[in-house]
This record gives structure tokens, sequence and C-alpha cells, in this order.
């Protein structure tokens, strides 16, 4: 018979371990719990906490900062412009950010009278959890009042909350088993790491580059890790600051994680454990298994050279994330395959069959506008040779409505073969090439080229172009070039030419 295995829905009674014997978490109402064992640090699993509020105050909104933060790619909720109370409690299951992960969001109900207060974001203080709660219509002082000291509440994740969360503990937890096995199995020490905004792949950054072999060794060693289900576990007992090492640091200088903050006061030291595999100094919630942390490592790594170290990124995926990943790039897939018309498998081949294509189509096309513009230039010559032994200057202009992607382009080439030809002729000569697009609006271009037979000419027609139809451009020798913005009219714009010409 077959035995499923149910994952337990709550967060197992030994997760959270207090190693020390005089370590207390307090149960007096009045008092905040410290950063370090908050709920949501000892049971990250719970959604919602009844407790209470012990301090409130207006929060004084504070100036953004002048410089851009050193990593944009952090998420840091939007915060409102209304006013903000900020409100410690008893407890919280709203983790502040900490440990490179960023901050819960979720609701505190006032049990009172059942008012939902929104929690925009969390932050440590020193040692205690500040919410940020949105005032309701502006009512600073309702608000006050709602949330004063004493006040019973519920603290909990809504579904956003609770969604956003699930996601940071997946992540986080994935990179203290990606950072073990790299130290661990490749003496690749985690430098720094980037919880990056959903759903872009996450980061660690590592002294170097590694191969595809390496990858893909370190993460078939995550996922045997993962298909065992290794157990993690929380083990906390008081901060001794005299006994912490502080971080180290590699030969180039550079240090490798992060030391405990300056200003944490929470006086409790955390370590996050996977069972056999990690041991870690850690602010942040962690699952208490890895059970569903299939883990995806891009395959390859991104090298970074900061001003004399050289160091590389490897991205990640687990959880929510890569289900988000292989939807969206699997979306790509089938969507490419429809447009090519073919199955999944044979898109590279007709992307190359296509880019193949254009590229032979692009070459006719050039091959056919040459021959065109020969055409064009000899109708021109034909015409020229004609009225050939006549008095004066021979002035044309050629509109023509072309689509083409480079317009000047091909006016140029009719120009190239015209002034070949037109090397054995002797009368001077003036022509204006214009081309304007098919659909004109007051934005449209039309191009315009003209070329003579001496300078002079070409420089009098240019200033007549711009000063008679507001033509900008400019031009040397026997060439010049411009553009006309707007609608082109045959009675308006080619008249106004046909009258510089004849000035000429
Ligand atoms: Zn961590």
């Amino acid at each position: 018979m077959a035995t499923a295995v149910l994952l337990a829905p709550s967060t197992p009674p030994d997760y959270h371990r207090i190693t020390s014997p005089t370590l207390r978490i307090s149960d007096d109402h009045k008092v905040p719990i410290p950063v370090g064992i908050l709920a949501c640090q000892r049971d990250p699993l719970l959604r919602y906490l009844t407790t209470s509020v012990v301090a409130t105050s207006l929060s004084q909104p504070v100036a953004p900062p002048t410089k851009k933060p050193a990593k944009k790619s952090v998420i840091a909720p939007t915060i409102p412009s209304d006013p903000l109370l900020e409100v410690i409690l008893h407890d919280t299951v709203i983790f502040p950010e900490g440990g490179g992960q960023p901050t819960d969001t979720g609701l505190i109900t006032t049990t009172a009278n059942s008012t939902v207060w929104e929690v925009v974001q969390a932050k440590r203080h020193g040692g205690h959890a500040v919410h940020y709660v949105r005032v309701k219509d502006g009512d600073v002082d309702a608000a006050l009042l709602a949330l004063s000291p004493g006040a019973s509440v519920v603290v909990s994740l809504d579904q956003g909350g609770w969604d956003r969360r699930y996601d940071h503990m997946s992540m986080h937890t994935s990179q203290h088993l990606l950072s073990a096995l790299l130290e661990t199995r490749l003496d690749l020490p985690t430098l720094s790491w980037s919880l990056t905004s959903y759903p872009s792949p996450c980061y660690v950054e590592i002294p170097r580059g590694m191969s595809p072999e390496e990858i893909i060794s370190i993460q078939t060693e995550a996922n045997r890790l993962v298909f065992e289900g290794r157990k993690v576990h929380i083990e906390v007992e008081e901060l001794d600051r005299s006994k912490e090492n502080g971080v180290p640091t590699l030969e180039t200088g550079r240090s490798v994680g992060k030391a405990l903050p300056d200003d944490y006061t929470g006086g409790v030291k955390r370590v996050v454990v996977i069972d056999g595999v990690d041991r870690n100094p850690c602010c942040g919630t962690h699952l208490p298994s890895i059970h569903n942390l299939q883990l995806f490592l891009l395959p390859h790594t991104e090298a970074l050279s900061r001003s004399n170290t050289m160091s590389a990124r490897l991205y990640f995926l687990a959880g929510p994330r890569l289900i988000a990943h292989l939807t969206s790039t699997h979306n790509l897939l089938t969507n490419t395959a429809n447009i090519l018309s073919c199955g999944a498998p044979l898109v590279p081949d007709r992307v190359n069959q296509v880019v193949d294509e254009r590229k032979r189509a692009e070459k006719r096309l050039d091959d056919v506008e040459t021959d065109l513009a020969r055409f064009i230039a000899g109708d021109l010559i034909n015409e020229l040779s004609r009225i050939e032994g006549g008095d004066g200057v021979y002035k044309k202009h050629v509109h023509r409505t072309d689509d083409s992607g480079n317009v000047l382009g091909f006016l140029n080439a009719i120009s190239f073969a015209l002034s070949n030809q037109l090397s054995s002729v002797t009368k001077p000569y003036v022509v204006v090439l214009t081309s304007s697009p098919s659909m004109q609006t007051n934005t449209s271009t039309t191009v315009v080229l003209l070329v003579g037979s001496d300078d002079k000419l070409v420089k009098a027609g240019g200033e007549g172009l711009k000063s008679k139809l507001g033509v900008k451009g400019g031009g040397k020798g026997t060439k010049w070039s411009g553009k006309f913005i707007g609608v082109w009219r045959e009675a308006k714009e080619s008249t106004a030419i046909e009258d510089v010409l004849s000035g000429l």
C-alpha cells in the first residue's frame, strides 16, 4: 500500500531552540520582545498572533536619501504619503527587514472594534521591531487612540503579506544552502548576496567565476539534500559581543558577508542550522525544512569588476520564483513557437532560418534599390542629354514616396549613379530629390537631397531650401541634404522647390 508523507502544516516544536539556560521569552505584554526571538523568527509559518500595543507615535517623515541606494534591486515597498504611525507590539509575526531579507507587510486588527490597519513596512530600531501603520482618512488622533499602549490587537500576514514572506523565506533559506555548498565543496565564500525583487533571480557574489560543470555539481548536490528534506532549526542564546569575531576578510581585503549591525540592541545571538550542512548567524526568517526548495542555478556566472578586485555573481531560483520563472520562460517559448508555426524544440532552427532569410532579403533589397537608383538616374540623364546644348542650367526636382528604412541611403544611391554617369556631360545641373513616407502626419520626415555640378549652385540651392521650405540641413561640395518635418504637399512644397530652382 502506498503511503503519503504529509508535510507538517505548522512549524515543528523543536524548530526554535533556546540553548542558554537563562534566556527567557517575556510574557509581560508591557514590554516588547526583542528582534532575534520575535514570533516570526520562532515560528516562521505563523500568520496570526494576538498581542498588545506597547508604544505608538506619529512617524516623522524622513527626507528621501540624496544618494542613490547601493543596491537598487532590493525590494522596498512603496510607502504611501499618508501619515504613518510607528507601532511597537509586545510580539509580532511581521518580520522587520534584516540579514539581507526585506520587510514583511501585513495587518494589525484592533480587537476592541475590529478595525484593520495596514502595516506598510516594519523596521528594526535598535532591538525593537517597529510597524509602520497607515493612518486611516488622515485622522491621526483616532489612530493614536485605537493603537494606544495596552490595546489588544491581532497582528497578521494577509495573503499578499504571506506570499511575499514565503517567497523571501524560500530564497533566503536556499541562499544559506547554496552558500554552504559553495564554501565547503569549492572553497568559495559568499562575499554578499541580494534578495532581488520578485520574480527576478537572486544572486550570491563569490570571488571568482564558476565553470558550467562546477555549477551543475553544486546544483545536483543541493537538490539531493532537498530531496532528503534536511531540517532547519534555529539556536538562540544571549549575545556576548566580546565573543563576536567580526567577519573574515580575503587577501584582497574584501570582507566576507556582514557583521552584526552595530545598532542591534536586542541582546540575542541567533544561528540558523541546516541539519548536517550549515550553521550560520542570521536574523532572517527561515523555513523549517528545505524539502520544498528545488534549487535552480542559472548555468553561468556574471563577472564583476570593482576598483581592484574581481568577483562574480551566481544567480539562483527556488520556490515560488522558480515556478514564476518556468511559467514566463514557457510562455515566451510557446508564444514564439506559435508565431513561427512550429513546435517548441524547433524554435532555434526556425529562428536561424528566419534570420538567414531576412539577411538574404535585405541583400536582395539592396541590389534592387541599387538597380532602381541607376534606372532613375538613367531617366534623368536621358532628359538632360536631350536638352544638351541648350542654354543655362539643367534643373530638376524628383519627388518620390518611399517606405524604406534608409531613405537617405537610397537617394544617395540615385545621386551617386547620377554623378557617375554625368561625369562626361558638360552642361551645369542641379537636381533635388525628395522622398516622403506613404502615410504622412505632422511629424513625418521628408528627406531632401540636392546634387549639382558645382559647389556654388548646390550651396545656393541649399540656402533656398532652408529659407523657403524650412528644410533643416547642410552640405559640402556638390551635395546638400536635409529633412523637412510635416506633410509634404505637391501644391505647396513641390511648387516651392520649383521656385527655388528657377531662382538659381
Ligand atoms: Zn541569512
